[in-house]
């Protein structure tokens, strides 16, 4: 079956997960039968999900006419037969338990049609015993959504033994079509990629604090501002629900053996039902305490190093057991987790070897098997790579990672091609609207120094991939710990400001090429600009002041610069949108776009600027942007630097042309 073949989708259990289905399927144009066994849940799942749509609404994310028309696609059922009679698709979300999933399916079997593709949405069990309930284990895989579905863009897409390559195609373009970014898990492991990597660190996590070796505080600090993750390993158990993690890793113990043996610190916070927020109290106290205050100043760099330890051991195991390879661990991660970087990432910058050690030694003095290495790392250490080093575990990561096979400039969040003297660099993470992270700004900073000093360099021409964002903003979510973080939140507005005036002190014009959203943090990357090309269907604003914040970014400086104290008031107050052409008269935006000439056009209107004189572009930059609140010493740039041109080849050049009415070709010297 194509996805073009797809219509009627049904999603069995209208519970957190089934509701959330439900909603992103409905959202993109299918017919959706919801279903659960009785009246009453399958009613509460289709008023959350009416809840939920009226929340997009209100955010201005969706029209209260696309919300109406979402609903009028979903149908709700208790009766299985007639819930699914006519359904390509059927996406079961019943509970956690191996004997109501089979059960489920089994009454599925009998019920679907033979064409129905069955997909679970299971966080950890087998595919392969789920399908051999049914008659069609070619025509069933996982299919592996995080919650809440409507705004997480993961989905794991999950083989069973017999599942066949055209499902896997299917399922994976489904999660396409609902927006999300589907990653392949070849093998039918517990726990997947993001549980099986995420779970074992909430253990290792738990265990330090059982031996004694660390406190609460000391590992989330550690994990939090050491490692860099979004949240301290303590403070996001209580998030999720320790029972959740808990029964992940019972599960993997079973299958996989001792070294997922669950810490009792866990079990025991189980068994009392300290679970986490939902219960008022877990490893911290939400009720009568102040819940998670994860200290800044607690970082310990032997906790760290055991975290990554473990870590290192999750991946390797993954790569050696042929899960995933470390791009799809890397990008599963990042999106299910919402880490800024990938963990194979994380490894190869702490030095495997390193790791390998801490290890080793651990296993020696407890010999639990948790810290036993699994071969593939070993031989990682010993061939000196990382997993991104290395073929086995990279497997097209260049295809993935876009980065254009120009030598030198490899990222991980951009894409860089240099053609005609444009050194043209795309924010490449479309599954988060090209949201900015920190590791976003490094490498930005890091290209613009590699332009500077490439010689087939003369312009910098920055777009967002895809059509929907330049940039949609700052990823708030995956930079700061949230509230409260105010050293962090300082460093990182630092981090930005810095970044983008790096744009604006380079020697090279550089030429943002807008099309669809510049909102927020993308719009201050646009300020750090020369000059700005937008699409028609662009659409502008700084919504700072709807969350509380203000640009922080360079915003509230280089904004009035542009278009004037006033202007630039207007849009930071209002925190409105704007459209391109309203930009165009505010002097933001130099040119507007038809959307279908846009990459061509914004791409010519860099190569125009790449065949002017460096030397005089340069040296035009600083003097203006010296003279901007220092008129006499800009006049005294704009002097000596005139002087300094009387002397070059260009100036040489440029007459000549001009006199014989040609095309000046400047060198630069
Ligand atoms: P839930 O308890 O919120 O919902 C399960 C729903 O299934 C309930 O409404 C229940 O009445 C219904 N149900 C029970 N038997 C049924 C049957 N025979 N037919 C139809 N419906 C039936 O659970 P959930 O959190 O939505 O989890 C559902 C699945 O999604 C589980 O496999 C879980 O592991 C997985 N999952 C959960 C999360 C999460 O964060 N909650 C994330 C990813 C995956």
């Amino acid at each position: 079956m194509d996805i073009d073949d797809v219509n009627a989708i049904a999603v069995l259990g209208a519970g957190s997960m089934g509701h959330g289905i439900a909603e992103v399927a409905a959202l993109a144009g299918f017919e959706v039968r919801l279903r659960d066994i009785e009246t009453e849940f399958v009613e509460d799942g289709y008023e959350q999900i009416e809840w939920s749509l009226g929340k997009l609404v209100e955010q201005g994310q969706i029209e209260e006419a696309d919300a109406d028309a979402t609903l009028d696609r979903v149908s709700a059922h208790v009766d299985l037969a007639e819930a699914v009679e006519d359904v390509d698709v059927a996406i079961e979300a019943v509970p956690e338990k191996m004997a109501i999933k089979k059960d489920v399916y089994a009454d599925l079997e009998a019920a679907a049609p033979d064409r129905t593709v069955f997909a679970t949405n299971t966080s950890s069990l087998s595919i392969t015993e789920l399908a051999g309930v049914t008659e069609r284990p070619e025509q069933f895989c996982g299919m592996h959504f995080f919650n809440p579905p409507v705004r997480m863009d993961l989905v794991e897409v999950i083989a069973g033994a017999e599942t066949s390559e055209s499902t896997l195609e299917l399922i994976s373009a489904l999660a396409e079509r609902m927006g999300k970014t589907p990653v392949r898990v070849r093998g039918d492991s517990p726990g997947f990629i993001v549980n099986r990597v995420l779970v074992p660190l909430m253990n290792e996590a738990a265990w330090m604090v059982e031996t004694g070796d660390a406190t609460v505080e000391e590992v989330d600090s550690t994990t939090k501002y050491g490692l860099g993750l979004p949240m301290g390993s303590f403070e996001l158990a209580d998030q999720v629900g320790i029972d959740v993690g808990y029964h992940v890793l019972e599960y993997m113990h079973e299958e996989l053996g001792d070294a997922y043996r669950p810490c009792p610190l866990l079990e025991s916070k189980v068994d009392a039902e300290e679970l986490g927020r939902k219960t008022g109290a877990g490893f911290y106290d939400y009720e009568t305490g102040e819940g998670a205050q994860v200290p800044s100043d607690r970082v310990r760099e032997d906790v760290a190093d055991r975290l990554l330890a473990v870590l290192a051991n999750e991946v390797a195991g993954l790569i050696e057991d042929e899960v995933a390879d470390a791009e799809s661990i890397d990008t599963a991660v990042k999106l299910g987790g919402r880490w800024s970087d990938g963990p194979a990432k994380m490894v190869d910058e702490a030095d495997v070897e390193h790791l390998l050690d801490v290890l080793d030694e651990r296993y020696e003095e407890t010999g639990e098997e948790r810290y036993e290495a699994v071969s593939y790392l070993r031989e990682l250490a010993e061939t000196g790579g990382g997993f991104h080093a290395d073929e086995r575990a990279a497997g097209g990561a260049d295809e993935a990672s876009g980065s254009g096979g120009d030598g030198g400039y490899d990222y991980e969040d951009l894409s860089v091609e240099i053609r005609e003297r444009v050194g043209h660099v795309e924010l490449d993470r479309p599954h988060r609207m090209n949201t900015i992270t920190d590791g976003v700004l490094e490498e930005l900073r890091d290209a613009v120094e590699c332009f500077e000093d490439d010689e087939a360099v003369r312009t910098i021409l920055i777009t967002g991939t895809g059509d929907r964002a330049f940039s949609a903003g700052a990823d708030i979510q995956a930079m700061a710990g949230g509230a409260g973080d105010v050293n962090r939140a300082a460093d990182l507005s630092r981090l930005g400001q810095e970044t983008f005036g790096r744009l604006e002190s380079s020697p090279l014009p550089v030429v943002a090429g807008i099309d669809g959203y510049c909102l927020g943090g993308g719009m201050e990357l646009a300020m750090g600009a020369d000059l700005r090309i937008a699409s028609e269907r662009s659409e502008f604003g700084q919504p700072e002041h709807d969350l509380g914040l203000l640009p922080g970014w360079g915003g509230t400086a280089r904004l009035q610069r542009i278009v004037g104290m006033g202007r630039a008031k207007e849009i930071i107050f209002t925190a409105d949108r704007y459209d391109a052409e309203k930009m165009a008269d505010y002097g933001f935006v130099n040119e507007v776009t038809a959307n279908d000439e846009f990459d061509e056009r914004a791409f010519e209107f860099a190569r125009d600027l790449a065949a002017g004189p460096p030397i005089a572009q340069r040296y035009t930059k600083r003097a203006m942007h010296r003279g901007w609140d220092d008129v006499d010493a800009g006049l005294d740039v704009e002097a000596q630097s005139f002087g300094l041109l009387f002397d070059t080849d260009d100036l040489m050049e440029g007459m000549t042309a001009f006199m014989g009415d040609g095309e000046p070709e400047f060198e630069g010297k």
